[in-house]
């Protein structure tokens, strides 16, 4: 509002009585005392709302559509930003894989992230860092998703290893920066800068090692000191352990908030004046921030929110369009593989099965089990005894609820993939087998069929209750990113085994091990009937 008009008086002249002058002169009188505060207050409190996703694998929701899903949080930012103009949408790392689209192709080509990328800008996301899973791709195929979106990139730590440099990462031919600022301003005509960090957890340099990392705190102290002059607030999106987050926190406590990812469950931890926070992934929920500015030069207030991405929530329409259209074609490429992603595999049992992370790499779970049984029966013709799979081959992190269909499967293992037959030596499988038990968390984590144990109180390994003997060869099925030696902490499993019969990747055939999603399908369907 503004205390003049420009506007001409028309007819003034009737108004002119001492009468009206007086009504006249008290009104502006009134008016004074009431203008001031009509006026631009540049002193007024002025708010920052960030809505924070992590991890988010699937363009669609969960469980039936009825939780997360891109198109409820284009509808969430979208409410946000009626209440506020200076709303961002941040997704803080891991989205263009892994995904059960990793294996769908389109016109001979896999998609490798496309639904993801076309998806995110329907859902008018702002900002994204690298999370470790970004670099899952060749470097073409990075640069093409990176080109085809329409949000802003931010990389703090991570390169583009060229011969004899390292380069930062691009978008359409620019460079993506290492620190981001953006001017949010409101009614009052206040402004505000905020500058962006992302940091990445260096633990993935992607295919042919075309990523190069620089120390996070290294960095993030450079970029802080820089930014801190300038912005009003300094803000880290980080993907990276909760531990690492600690320690920034604690290192830089001028930071006005960490959001973070790559846990995969909800973290909420406050070191100092530093708030962390991750949401669960794949959007089951968001965090908001609201970023309150009070008086230039003093440190703003930050307050955190959890928000349920459940049915309570609209979907966007216009994202839930082109979600809708990449489901389709998921759905008919499944179909031309002679899979029926919506037939019910074992549709008696009520159990849901356990595919979420922290379950499968740390422990057997009824999902980890079912699929190296069936990998054990789908190669029996070779006289295997045991099968062994690393967790990270289960990319659901969800526990899968029933009705369980033939698509539940393509899910949990999206990189599917043909059954390996190999023989180890007594002594190098149970150096393998000490070593999987030890990294809980880690997609390195064995999992096994159920006839291998460890059996009290000698802690022995046992097949089938036999001890396992030193020098003795055993006929093991195994994952074939185990056998190709590509599963880091692993990698030296190559030369100590003996493979029988390779099946190189993407080969068709019509034995069940050519696919472990088929073979577990097909168990799953022989063992649900037996019962
Ligand atoms: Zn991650």
């Amino acid at each position: 509002m503004t205390p003049s008009s420009d506007s001409p008086q028309k007819d003034p002249a009737p108004f002119l009585t001492s009468k009206w002058l007086w009504v006249l002169i008290i009104g502006l009188i009134l008016a004074g005392a009431v203008l001031p505060a009509l006026l631009p207050d540049k002193e007024a409190p002025m708010e920052v709302l960030l809505l924070q996703v992590n991890d988010v694998y699937e363009i669609a929701g969960l469980n039936h559509d009825s939780i997360g899903g891109l198109a409820r949080i284009a509808a969430l930012k979208q409410q946000l930003l009626e209440k506020n103009k200076n709303t961002l949408l941040i997704l803080a790392g891991d989205f263009i894989s892994p995904s059960v689209f990793n294996s769908v192709k389109k016109n001979g080509t896999a998609l490798g992230g496309e639904q993801m990328i076309e998806s995110m800008n329907a859902a008018n996301f702002d900002l994204v860092i690298f999370g470790n899973h970004e670099l899952d791709f060749s470097y073409t195929i990075l640069q093409q998703r990176i080109n085809a979106s329409n949000f802003q990139w931010l990389a703090s730590n991570v390169y583009h290893q060229v011969v004899g440099d390292s380069l930062a990462f691009q978008k359409n031919r620019t460079d993506i920066p290492r620190s981001w600022t953006k001017k949010f301003t409101d009614g009052n005509g206040r402004s505000v800068y905020i500058g962006f960090i992302g940091l990445t957890i260096p633990d993935n340099k992607g295919d042919s090692n075309y990523a190069a990392y620089r120390p996070t705190l290294t960095v993030a102290r450079q970029l802080y000191d820089s930014l801190s002059k300038t912005c009003d607030a300094v803000i880290a999106i980080t993907h990276q352990d909760e531990k690492d987050d600690r320690i920034l926190a604690a290192a830089i406590p001028g930071l006005a908030a960490i959001l973070g990812g790559h846990e995969h469950d909800q973290r909420v931890a406050d070191i100092g004046e530093v708030p962390i926070r991750k949401a669960y992934a794949n959007a089951r929920n968001a965090c908001e921030w609201k970023i309150v500015f009070d008086k230039k030069n003093t440190r703003p207030k930050v307050y955190t929110s959890f928000i349920q991405l459940d049915t309570s929530i609209p979907q966007d329409a216009a994202t839930e369009k082109v979600v809708g259209k990449w489901m389709d074609l998921a759905k008919q490429y499944f179909i031309g593989l002679k899979y029926d992603p919506d037939a019910p595999v074992c549709p008696l049992l009520k159990d849901s099965l356990d595919g979420k992370d922290e379950d499968v790499r740390s422990r057997p779970t009824n999902l980890t089990r079912l699929i190296t049984n069936a990998m054990l029966w789908a190669t029996r013709s070779y006289h295997t005894q045991i099968a062994l799979m690393n967790a990270g081959s289960v990319r659901v992190d969800d526990v899968i609820t029933p009705p369980i269909t033939e698509y539940s499967f393509l899910r949990a293992m999206p990189y599917r993939g043909p059954i390996q037959v190999a023989d180890f030596r007594g002594d190098s499988l149970k150096l393998l087998l000490d070593l999987g038990a030890t990294l809980i968390g880690d997609g390195a984590f064995l999992q096994y069929s159920d006839n291998l144990k460890k059996v009290p109180p000698a802690r022995q390994w046992t097949i089938d209750n036999v001890p396992i003997d030193d020098s003795r060869f055993y006929r093991v099925a195994i994952a074939d990113y185990l056998i190709r030696g590509l599963q880091k902490k692993m990698e030296f499993i190559k030369p100590y085994k003996r493979v029988i019969d390779f099946i190189p990747k993407d080969s068709t055939g019509t034995e069940l091990r050519f696919d472990v999603v088929a073979a577990t399908i097909a168990w799953y369907r022989q063992t649900c009937s037996a019962k």
